[in-house]
Order: structure tokens, then C-alpha cells, then sequence
């Protein structure tokens, strides 16, 4: 596959999943070699909330789910968390990869 947000080419390879700081351990998965932004199949992303789940840190943070639209993805964002920023259908916002585990949405 290639990355979503740079267009580059992705490689297979297993890099380690933290949630609330905790590692999760390590997940196969595809990681864009320009910009280093990380993907998930949804077995893959089952399996990670599985693990959440079972060290009890699930529902610390909100989970959302990666669903695809058309040729790119779009993850759904919890109503108290849009609630909070005041997000609003129609804002821009500005959105880019943190690291490799981690997306910055600037409101
Ligand atoms: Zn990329």
C-alpha cells in the first residue's frame, strides 16, 4: 500500500504500540519509509484493542476506528473530545504526524 498522507511507499515491519504511554507491544504493520506515518490492518488494530482491554487501559483514551473513504481513510472523533475542542463540521484544522505513533490535529 502506499501512505495515505505523503503518497510514499510503505514496508511491513513490526514497531511497538503505545496507549497512554504503556507499550502494547509489537504489531506487523505498514510504515510509510517518507513521513513515517504507521497503518494498522483491522486485525491487526482488533488485536491491539484486545491487548488494550486486557491491561485495562482501554477507555483511558478514546478509541476510534480508521474507516476508508474513497482513496483515503478518516477516523471518526469521539463527540466529548470534539465537544471539548469546539470542532464543528466545517472547520479546518491542521492535521500531521507527531512520530510514528502519533497524529497532532491543531484546532
Ligand atoms: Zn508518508
Amino acid at each position: 500500500m502506499r501512505c495515505v498522507i505523503c503518497n510514499g511507499e510503505t514496508i511491513r515491519k513490526n514497531v511497538e504500540y503505545k496507549e497512554s504511554g504503556v507499550p502494547l507491544g509489537n504489531f506487523s504493520a505498514y510504515v510509510c519509509q517518507k513521513c513515517g506515518e504507521t497503518y494498522f490492518d483491522e486485525k491487526i488494530a482488533e488485536k491491539i484493542q484486545q491487548k488494550s482491554k486486557q491491561m485495562g487501559l482501554f477507555g483511558l483514551a478514546k478509541k476510534a476506528k480508521v474507516a476508508e473513504i474513497g482513496n483515503s481513510i478518516a477516523i471518526r472523533i469521539p463527540k466529548e473530545i470534539a465537544e471539548f475542542l469546539k470542532l464543528k463540521k466545517g472547520k479546518e484544522v491542521v492535521i500531521f504526524p507527531e512520530n510514528k505513533n502519533e497524529l497532532h490535529i491543531t484546532v
